[in-house]
């Protein structure tokens, strides 16, 4: 019988294709359930408390120059807040969420009764209200940690289809050399 010399090359591609997708598959449940920490949404989990501890050391800041210093900051810009980092009251230029378009700002007298506020978040006791509803934040964290679950997925789909590609071409190297 010829088909005892000759493999069925279709039938055991074919079975090495499917062999592939198992492996592939196998492969990326295994990744998905090792690596499951749901997509974390960075630190927009955080985004007014990190906020909010900001305005305090900037707080803290003004105060203690204003105690070390007969003149005092009155208000919170780009002069005053150079006057602190030279000064060592104030490591670097703070923003909110690390994005240099949320600079924070100051109403009034921060020598007397006026505050430091964020755009996004408002003051400290909230008697100014930012443009950012907690439901923003909420919002803003829940779209990035599925953005993160769907980058996670992605990166382990893709490490998944490699592997399984190699597997498929051991399989065609075992399939055919056994021609010989
Ligand atoms: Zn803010």
């Amino acid at each position: 019988m010829e088909s005892e010399n000759n493999p069925n090359y279709v039938g055991l591609i074919f079975l090495g294709i499917i062999k592939y997708l198992f492996a592939s598959f196998f492969i990326f449940i295994l990744l998905m359930l090792m690596n499951n920490n749901p997509g974390s949404g960075g630190s927009y989990r955080n985004m007014r408390k990190s906020c909010f501890s900001n305005i305090r050391l900037l707080n803290g800041a003004v105060e203690m120059y204003n105690m070390d210093n007969s003149a005092k900051i009155n208000e919170l810009n780009n002069s005053t807040i150079k006057i602190l980092i030279d000064n060592k009251y104030l490591k670097k230029k703070l923003y909110c969420f690390d994005l240099p378009e949320n600079e924070y700002k100051s109403k009034g007298d921060i020598s007397k009764d006026g505050f430091i506020f964020c755009e996004l978040h408002g003051n400290l006791d909230q008697s100014y209200k930012g443009k950012n509803s907690e439901e923003d934040d909420q919002k803003l964290f829940i779209e990035a940690k599925a953005k993160a679950k769907n980058e996670k997925m992605h990166n382990c789909f893709i490490f998944s289809f490699k592997i399984g590609l190699i597997v498929f071409i051991l399989e065609l190297i075992r399939i055919f050399s056994m021609t010989k």
